[in-house]
């Protein structure tokens, strides 16, 4: 019989309840055991859903309160001595390492916090001393919870982070210097006890996590696999059973790494399908393959033909008994149900599966394959229909979109003239100070903002009347930005409720959902908008509000646009076109909104892309130059329609260049913001080295806390950049948009930030 198996499910619950939990906890309104209890029934809820779906194999340890690598910190006592001294229980000192801990008398800052490869999930960094030794908790919360499961009658495969991947995901402490691998001798042993431990109370498989296989490794880390698990294997029966789980990438580069003892390994076919034979060929005589081929990643349903021939695939070769249908990666990345989905339209809901549909989906692949195609022929031809539905669907294919997609020429990718040409006209056309000063776009979202915009969404309020409403917060902050003396304004998106979703709303091709929630980082969730089809843009996005601003201006307006390839990373993107299709679509109908900005007078435009460098394939390579000269085109093809008089910026929220900074100049953009204030400015230094010849704006103070930077702070950080950057190529404005902070200390910082700049400008 063939297995299905899933690698780990949501944690929220069906109404994020777990975020709602945590945060009533963290707010003194829950306690301890009330939030402890959620967690279990949240789990309990979980395991039998899954069982309901006739899964095989169900996870346990998939579950934390904010982060499952938190969780091993903490288990195999590796949590900083700053945490472990405050006094706290298990479960403050958990979240004092994720958020911080600043109450009676505490003052922790949180352990770093970065993305779990390429997903929008952020993982707690493990952070290592010289010296660290490890510590198995007695109660380690993998025993713990499979035997809850247990106790409910549900025999889970317990999940672990492996010792190899947990160490190279970490890092040394601040001012420490050990290299986490070389921690690995010390930390088997806690493997070796928590795996006894697991054997004990019943566990016959174990599900060990080594996604760090998928990077291209250092050789130390990448020679660790194979001795860690042969020193595993030589267990015999005294621990379970070890299904070795790689995702997000293929193995085929460190294939001569992958253990050969072990009981199953598992590869993601999704993402990698054509990595299949290879990895048939490197297993052991008797390992089993965990054949990833329902996507973790992403919401639409499962071509179940293609997954079953896959699956048929790896069958010829291995036998019935040597595969499990699985999961390509966790669950955790898909919202919880499509069940809680009234709103959608029904022909596209058809297209989708969320986590419990997708736990269906391996069940009818594991038992298509068992028993044959025959004995799930109803959820097979529902299936196929649903799939060809999509295919054929006018919402899908667009002709005038593919049409406009084959007529681009290699000109759209190009301004009128080179730099120098476009930086003169601008100079004559804009009438610029040195040392300009802008904002990054948005400017506080009061209380008052979203009351109003909850009103018009709900009906309380008309369009003119929301409209009217919008209109006079422009007005507010252009008199501020009057008052402050700015050179360049913003009309300070009070009309946007989030980056992307707010183009998604105005663009077809896109679908919105109301409970698709994927868990960000801790309790934070989001809600990503869906590429259903050819993208277009059927009207005008934003002018209405930049040409407003203008009208009441008196200087440069800048207009403001969210990138394409910003739009489609923080959405859930199409899996039947690559996404430089995607982006190209995007990059066509923002093409349109920029030459509609210009038409309407606003000649100064930012395209922001922060989400350029998440986009990063995991490894160097092929696969990278390729996304990022796709990424590049796509931009430049969003902003080359416009005049050279028009002044193109764009805007990331990170300075750390060095890696693709090559594509960072091929953007072309004549003003580039970054942030930079809570970064070296050393990094800054590549602009210099690579001779970049446009402006750049570093922010000059960060926009992440209320705490006001002084005159003399900012004319300091701006001294530091005048060492790599010329003044004339240099602008003044914050690390990022200002829609989380308050107005008053908004005015404090951005009046000093005026000044100094004025300061520089006296100077020169
Ligand atoms: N223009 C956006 C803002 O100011 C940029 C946000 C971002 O870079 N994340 O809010
Ligand atoms: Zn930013």
């Amino acid at each position: 019989m063939v297995q299905s198996s899933i690698l780990g499910f949501p944690r929220m619950g069906v109404n994020r309840d777990l975020k709602k939990a945590t945060e009533a906890y963290w707010g003194g309104k829950l306690s301890q055991a009330e939030l402890l209890a959620e967690g279990k029934r949240l789990r309990l809820e979980h395991w039998n859903i899954q069982k309901k779906a006739c899964v095989d194999v169900i996870p346990s340890n998939d579950f934390a309160l904010y982060d499952q690598v938190l969780t091993h910190i903490q288990d195999f006592g590796a949590a900083p001595p700053r945490y472990t001294s405050q006094g706290l229980d298990a479960v403050d000192e958990y979240f004092a390492m994720g958020r911080g801990h600043q109450k009676d008398g505490v003052d922790v800052p949180s352990l770093e916090m970065v993305k779990w490869f390429d997903s929008n999930y952020h993982y707690v960094k493990p952070t290592f001393q010289d010296g660290q030794t490890f510590k198995l908790n007695p109660n380690p919360k993998a025993v713990v919870e499979f035997l809850e499961a247990k106790e409910a009658g549900i025999i889970t495969r317990p999940v672990l982070v492996g010792p190899v991947s947990f160490l190279a995901l970490g890092k040394p402490d601040r001012d420490q210097s050990v290299d986490p691998i070389d921690l690995l001798e010390k930390l088997i042993p806690i493997y070796e006890e928590i795996l006894t431990k697991l054997k004990a109370a019943g566990a016959e498989t174990v599900q060990i996590d080594e996604p760090t296989l998928v990077f291209d490794l250092p050789s130390k880390v990448k020679a660790a696999f194979k001795p860690t698990y042969q020193k595993f294997a030589s267990l015999g029966d005294k621990i379970p059973k070890l299904v070795f789980a790689t995702y997000f990438g293929d193995i085929v580069h460190n294939i001569d790494a992958v253990p050969t003892g072990v009981y199953a390994v598992h590869v993601d076919l999704v993402r990698n399908p054509e990595q299949l034979d290879t990895v048939i060929g490197a297993l052991g005589p008797k390992t089993i393959l965990s054949a990833g081929v329902v996507d973790g990643r992403n919401i639409w349903k499962t071509n179940l033909k293609k997954a079953i021939e896959t699956v048929e695939t790896a069958i010829q070769k291995l036998g019935k008994d040597r595969v499990i249908v699985a999961t390509s990666s966790s669950l955790l990345h898909t919202p919880h149900t499509l069940a809680s989905e009234k709103k959608l339209d029904p022909e596209i809901a058809d297209w989708f599966s969320f986590a419990v549909e997708k736990a269906s989906e391996v069940a009818v692949i594991a038992k298509a394959v068992t028993e044959g195609p025959a004995a799930v022929r109803a959820e097979l031809e529902a299936n196929a229909k649903s799939v060809q539905a999509r295919a054929s669907s006018s919402r899908t294919n667009d002709p005038k979109v593919k049409e406009r997609q084959s007529k681009i020429t290699p000109d759209f990718y190009k301004r009128k003239s080179e730099f120098p040409v476009r930086i003169a006209a601008q100079e004559k056309s804009l009438g610029l100070p040195l040392f300009p000063t802008t904002t990054i776009g948005s400017f506080p979202q009061t209380k008052e903002i979203r009351i109003q915009r909850n009103k018009f969404t709900k009906g309380e309020i008309t369009a003119e009347e929301y409209e009217k409403f919008i209109e006079s917060e422009i007005r507010d902050v252009v008199k501020i930005q009057e008052e402050l003396d700015l050179d360049v304004y913003v009309h300070g998106e009070p009309e946007r409720n989030d980056m992307v979703q707010y183009f998604g709303e105005r663009l077809d091709g896109y679908a919105f959902t109301t409970h698709a929630w994927v868990q960000s980082y801790g309790s934070r969730c989001v809600r990503p908008p869906i590429v259903v089809g050819d993208i277009s843009r059927p009207a005008p996005m934003t002018v209405k509000e930049s040409k407003y601003a203008v009208s009441i201006s008196k200087k440069p307006m800048k207009g403001m646009l969210t990138g394409p390839i910003t739009c489609l990373r923080w959405s859930f993107p199409r899996d039947d076109v690559h996404q430089s299709v995607q982006a190209e679509q995007l990059a066509l109908a923002l093409r349109d909104e920029v030459v509609d900005l210009e038409a309407a007078g606003v000649y100064v435009i930012q395209v922001d892309e922060p989400a350029l460098r998440e986009g990063l394939p995991l490894r160097a390579g092929k696969e990278r130059e390729a996304y990022l000269d796709w990424a590049v085109k796509s931009f430049r093809l969003s902003v080359s329609g416009v005049q050279d008089s028009t002044q193109i910026h764009s805007h990331f929220c990170y300075s750390e260049f060095q890696d693709f900074f090559h594509a960072i100049a091929a953007l072309d953009a004549d003003v580039l913001s970054i942030e930079n204030s809570k970064s070296d400015a050393k990094l800054l230094k590549v602009f210099v080295d690579e001779a970049y010849p446009r402006h750049i704006g570093p922010g000059v103070y960060d926009i992440h806390s209320p705490r006001v930077p002084s005159e003399q702070e900012i004319k300091d950080r701006i001294e530091e950049m005048l060492q790599f950057l010329k003044p004339e190529q240099l602008w003044i404005d914050p690390d990022c948009g200002l829609k989380t902070r308050q107005w008053a200390e908004t005015k404090a910082a951005l009046t000093n930030m005026v000044n100094a700049a004025k300061f520089f400008r006296a100077k020169y």
